[in-house]
């Protein structure tokens, strides 16, 4: 046995399989595509989906692939066991319809066993199989043969993730020796069990059935293999390395680590764990980002915040006080990032995101204490237990570390309910793997469109109208020779001017006649083997296969589609000259009405970017700008700096869009054959759509001049009601406020005129009450003081009065009253005070004599006043 680093071992592997004339499939982002039932991409096969099923047949049905998977159902476990990760490598081989049990577990024994690749020693090898999977136990066997008591039957291994192929599996073990038994379980012992002895490296699925929508299982029709095997568990074992962690695709970010935290790895469990969790975590997290993911309070956005947080509680082992994951990004990268560039290259945005989302989570940690307090609190009114809801709340919520709610407990003499929260950790496991469960399924194979095997070819690149040999018609899944019954139908022909739905442009609409037969093509899909299918809708007449039809896309859509299209293709690249390069497309929808286009980027667009975008864009649709489009070998288009669609997978012959050299995509769409055709692009919204990724809606050629026309038309408006020229607009507008102001002054000094002689007439203000002189008013005043200024000037005019004033001055009520002393046995101004101030909702009180006061309600000033009056009255 060789020893060989993980890099050696990942390309071993794909080496082997190419040599037995697999293809090699690239690795796909972790973040899936065109499929929501996945959060991550969590193994090899997710991302082959669509082969195993059989909607798309691929070009050689043997692939290898080695694929970055992510696994947050592992996720207690990392830290603790030696073989589990959040984020690991899986190394496959798989077989669509082509070999079956027999040459998979061959090659795998092969692999493992030669002496020029892997070379393990057989007799360490131990594998389990499905109990009535007597094939499998036969190859392994007498084929293989191993001895029938190291072929473990487990009722398990059974893969099946509801609707679609499933089957028996079989997993290979090796036997790390007796040095492993520590900790393990009772009873647990054995290859299968939980235990670090036998450790399994390799996972072989026969899926053979097909689990139908209605429960049942029947054959598959086109019987697939699905292998996985886990690199840092070989290289575990290769390396001679007690755990994955101590393999050389860890030890550099361990290395990091220890410079970081002065703490030394290796010499305390307690230690080793933080060291372990982090290290697994900043892998899983730079590579999600790499692929398109960013932290947030959902889905995946939120498992990345939880990763990060649980690396920074773990960092309190080390004694880390600090944001310091980020520093880590760049070790990743430097031990990952030559198999998987994208690490390497988008390392400044991985660290930015990362570094931010630490130092947000430093300040959470400040709000879970200051929640903390408060459970504290009410704890010490009752039992002086946490609940152990509250517990998980904190951590599920606030991202508040249990282990630091039962530390702060400790200190304050408090316990925390464990069971309660454990509980509550349990039920959220529950739910996830529920989730997963349900949304892990495939379709089931269709076999009437993965049968047709006659290529249909597509010539809408050059025209809108063919005439084209009617060559399937497919009705609810069955092939007919004929149809006359109106409704909605499948189609194929020999030929077709219509562009199915792909790479964001959307389906030509249109229809298909002959004779009086007539239909209406509402959508077009790519079926299984490549062909155009329309989905078309019977309006008259019969339609027979073998019979030509006239093919018509709809012209104006198709025109606008492909101005949308190109105009599309600017702004990336003057997205990215804009923002920078770490824009990168997140989806696209073109239309004929108008684009969106989705792209990842942290921050909302200020108005002086979008103008910058929307001024270059519109520059190169003025420099009439050539559209070049060519097919290219992908070396040669990857030469050209030709922009590759994230995750997008792109046979050897890719096709390049080339606008000029400004813009160089692969893209399978239809283009203008110059930027003038596009006439002119604007704007229309910008905004955010989930953590990170932003989104821009515009238009181009009549739809942008409409909404500037619509523009003028609403400055026309303008200029007509403000009886003026348009140019003159900006000019009345600055006089017209000028002359707002004016008046507002001219009105403010008026009233203060007007009240000031109001009080200067103290025979106007007074009324007499139950005979005697009372001044009750509101007055303008600015504060209790100029109250109480007004009140002395009226009160050297009026001895002889009972007088009530309030003021109102920014929501707040100020109130005073005077009651003259001769008449303070009778009436006493702190009583009169306590109802008004009452009625304004507030308080106030004083002497017999001289009372103040206020509220918060202006509103019911008048009946304070009127409150008054009657408390007088009522007095004599
Ligand atoms: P285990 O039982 O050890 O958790 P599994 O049965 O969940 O593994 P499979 O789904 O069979 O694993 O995946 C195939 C292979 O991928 C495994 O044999 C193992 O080598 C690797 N693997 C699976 N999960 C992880 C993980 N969380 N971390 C690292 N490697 C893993
Ligand atoms: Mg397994």
């Amino acid at each position: 046995m060789k020893k060989r680093t993980g890099n050696e071992l990942r390309e071993l592997f794909l080496e082997y399989f190419k040599n037995m004339d697999h293809m090699v499939e690239p690795s796909a982002p972790l973040v899936p595509i065109d499929d929501d039932s996945l959060l991550w991409i969590n193994s090899g096969v997710a991302t082959l989906k669509k082969y195993f099923d059989g909607r798309v047949i691929p070009e050689n049905p043997k692939i290898v692939n080695a694929q970055k998977a992510i696994r947050t159902n592992d996720i207690e476990n990392v830290g603790f066991t030696a073989r589990h990760h959040t984020f690991f490598e899986m190394l496959g081989n798989f077989s669509i319809g082509d070999y079956f049990k027999k040459e998979a577990v061959e090659y795998a024994w092969d692999f493992l066993t030669n002496k020029q690749y892997i070379g393990f020693d057989p007799d360490l090898l131990y594998v389990t199989i499905h109990p009535e999977d007597e094939d499998a136990y036969r190859i392994w066997s007498e084929d293989i043969g191993l001895e029938p008591s190291r072929i473990i039957r487990i009722e398990g291994n059974f893969w099946d993730i509801g609707e679609g192929p499933c089957g028996p599996n079989s997993e290979i073990f090796y036997d790390r020796g007796p040095s492993y038994e520590l900790d393990s379980p009772a009873g647990e012992l054995y290859p299968g069990g939980e235990n670090e002895r036998y450790l399994e490296i390799w996972n072989l699925v026969f899926s053979e059935f097909n689990h139908n929508k209605d429960g049942s299982y029947t054959p598959l029709p086109k019987k697939n293999i699905d292998t996985g095997m886990g690199l840092e568990r070989l290289a575990s074992v290769i390396q001679e390395a007690p755990t994955n962690f101590d393999t050389d695709l860890f030890t550099p970010i361990l290395a990091s680590l220890e410079e970081i935290s002065g703490s030394r790895y290796g010499r305390d469990e307690a230690v080793d764990t933080a060291f372990k969790v982090i290290s697994d975590h900043i892998r899983t997290v730079s590579f999600a980002v790499a692929d398109g993911a960013l932290p947030s309070n959902e889905g995946r956005g939120y498992v990345l915040r939880r990763l990060i947080r649980r690396a920074v509680r773990f960092s309190k082992d080390l004694n880390i006080k600090r944001a310091f994951m980020y520093e880590l990004a760049d070790t990743v990268a430097d031990v990952m990032g030559g198999f998987y560039t994208n690490v390497r290259e988008r390392r400044d945005f991985i660290k930015e995101v990362i570094k931010k989302e630490e130092e947000r989570f430093l300040v959470t940690l400040d709000e879970g204490i200051r929640i903390y307090e408060g459970l504290r609190d009410e704890a010490r009114k009752n039992d002086s237990v946490i609940k152990g809801e509250d517990a998980f709340r904190l951590y599920d919520t606030y991202g508040f570390p249990y282990e630091l709610t039962q530390e702060y407990a400790g200190q304050d003499g408090l316990s925390v309910d464990e069971e309660g929260f454990i509980e509550e950790m349990k039920q959220q496991r529950e739910r996830a793997r529920n989730a997963r469960k349900s949304g892990e399924s495939m379709q089931v194979q269709s076999e009437t469109l993965a049968g047709i095997t006659e290529p249909s070819e597509f010539t809408g690149y050059q025209s809108k109208k063919e005439e084209a040999v009617l060559t399937h018609i497919i009705k609810d899944d069955n092939a007919l020779d004929s149809l006359a019954e109106t409704g909605e139908v499948e189609l194929l022909f020999d030929r077709t001017p219509f562009y199915a739905v792909s790479g964001g442009q959307v389906a030509d609409k249109g229809t298909i006649e002959s004779g009086d037969s007539r239909l209406e093509v509402t959508s077009v899909y790519k079926a299984p083997n490549g062909q155009n299918v329309h989905v078309a809708k019977l309006l008259s007449g019969t339609i027979n296969t073998g019979e030509t039809y006239t093919l018509a896309v709809s012209r104006d859509e198709r025109n606008f589609i492909i101005k949308n299209h190109t105009a599309t293709h600017l702004l990336h690249q003057a997205l990215k000259d804009t923002l920078g390069d770490h824009v990168n497309q997140a989806g696209s929808l073109v239309e004929s009405e108008r684009l969106r286009f989705d792209f990842s980027h942290l921050e909302g667009l200020s108005d002086a970017e979008i103008k910058t975008i929307e001024e270059i864009v519109n520059e190169k649709i003025y420099e009439n700008l050539e559209v070049h489009i060519s097919e290219m070998p992908i070396e040669e288009a990857k030469e050209k700096g030709a922009m590759a669609l994230f995750g997008e997978k792109y046979g050897n012959v890719v096709r390049v869009v080339d606008i000029d050299e400004y813009s160089v995509e692969l893209c399978g769409g239809i283009h203008v054959r110059n930027t003038a055709e596009i006439g002119l692009f604007k704007i229309v919204s910008e905004s955010g759509i989930g953590a990170g990724v932003r989104r821009i809606e515009a238009v181009t050629s009549r739809y942008a001049a409409d909404v500037y026309k619509e523009k003028e038309e609403r400055l026309n408006e303008i200029a007509a009601k403000l009886k003026v020229k348009e140019s003159q607009v900006v000019k009345k507008v600055d006089s017209v406020q000028a002359d707002i102001r004016e008046l507002k002054e001219e009105n403010k000094s008026l009233k203060a005129r007007r009240q000031d002689e109001k009080l200067s007439n103290i025979d106007e203000l007074a009324e007499t009450v139950a005979g005697v002189r009372v001044i009750a008013a509101e007055v303008p005043a600015g504060s209790a003081k100029e109250l109480r200024e007004t009140m002395d000037n009226i009160k050297s005019k009026a001895q002889d009065a009972v007088i009530a004033l309030a003021s109102q001055n920014e929501g707040k009520v100020s109130l005073v009253v005077t009651v003259p002393k001769e008449l303070t046995n009778t009436v006493r101004a702190g009583d009169i005070m306590k109802e008004m101030a009452e009625a304004v909702g507030g308080k106030g009180g004083g002497r017999p004599d001289m009372a103040q006061g206020g509220g918060t309600d202006p509103s019911n000033i008048t009946i304070a006043l009127q409150l008054a009056k009657n408390h007088i009255k009522s007095s004599f």
